[in-house]
């Protein structure tokens, strides 16, 4: 089935609990709400890709087969909870590699829309660090901060801008749900609309975005 647009996620901290360089399949684990929010996604007719880095590889500390199989384990709980990704992606490199894929660099969005044929502008970023949303903004997306993982910290440092910030995936699913209701014209007047809401963001920056106001946004592209 063709998709509707795709949701790019973050592993560690987004998805499953963030553990310090994960390596062991047993300790694979989906946040509190993680399956129901991706539920929820994939019933908006949403793509499901993940875009991890992986700089355990390159460091040495665990190799790419290990990762595999973590992967193999985080789909397997997931189809348990009637979920199941599109594709994932991660970078494998260390920082001083200097690649074109290690987050905030764009390189494995630019594989998956390749592989998967989608607008990542119309696409939806969340994750639980700077660099994945810096990653969103570097294609145009749709930003969320998860304040699960390091994400708490991140929003209290205030060093992210995001479109959005979220306590959990479910928030995030609903928010979706939100913007892709608000109008089928959303993305011509996304720009606008995002602005002003990045407004109320700095304003209420330790709450949840009131949709509502959103929803009254008046769209230049509509009525003008
Ligand atoms: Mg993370
Ligand atoms: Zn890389």
């Amino acid at each position: 089935m063709k998709k509707k647009g795709f949701v790019l996620l973050d592993r560690d901290g987004t998805v499953i609990v963030e553990r310090h360089y994960l390596s062991d399949p047993d300790r694979v684990e989906l946040l509190p709400g993680s399956a129901a929010g991706l539920r929820q996604m994939a019933s908006m007719g949403l793509g499901l890709v993940l875009i991890t880095n992986q700089s355990g590889i390159g460091r040495g500390f665990f190799d790419e087969t290990r990762v595999r199989e973590i992967h193999q384990r985080l789909q397997d709980l997931l189809a348990v909870e009637g979920v199941e990704l599109d594709g994932i992606y991660f970078c494998p490199h260390k920082p001083t590699d200097d690649c074109d894929c290690r987050k905030p660099r764009t390189g494995m969005v630019e594989k998956a829309t390749k592989c998967l044929g989608f607008d990542p502008q119309k696409s939806f970023v969340i994750g639980d660090k700077p660099c994945d949303v810096e990653l969103g903004q570097a294609v145009g997306a749709t930003t969320f901060l998860v304040r699960t993982g390091y994400g708490a910290k991140v929003a209290t440092e205030g060093s992210t801008n995001p479109d959005y910030i979220v306590n959990n995936l479910v928030e995030a699913a609903e928010v979706i749900q939100k913007i892709i209701a608000l109008s089928s014209q959303r993305f011509s007047c996304g720009d606008a609309a995002r602005s002003a809401v990045s407004g109320q963001l700095s304003a209420q920056a330790a709450q949840v975005l009131p949709l509502l106001d959103l929803a009254n946004f008046n769209c230049p592209d509509l009525n003008g």
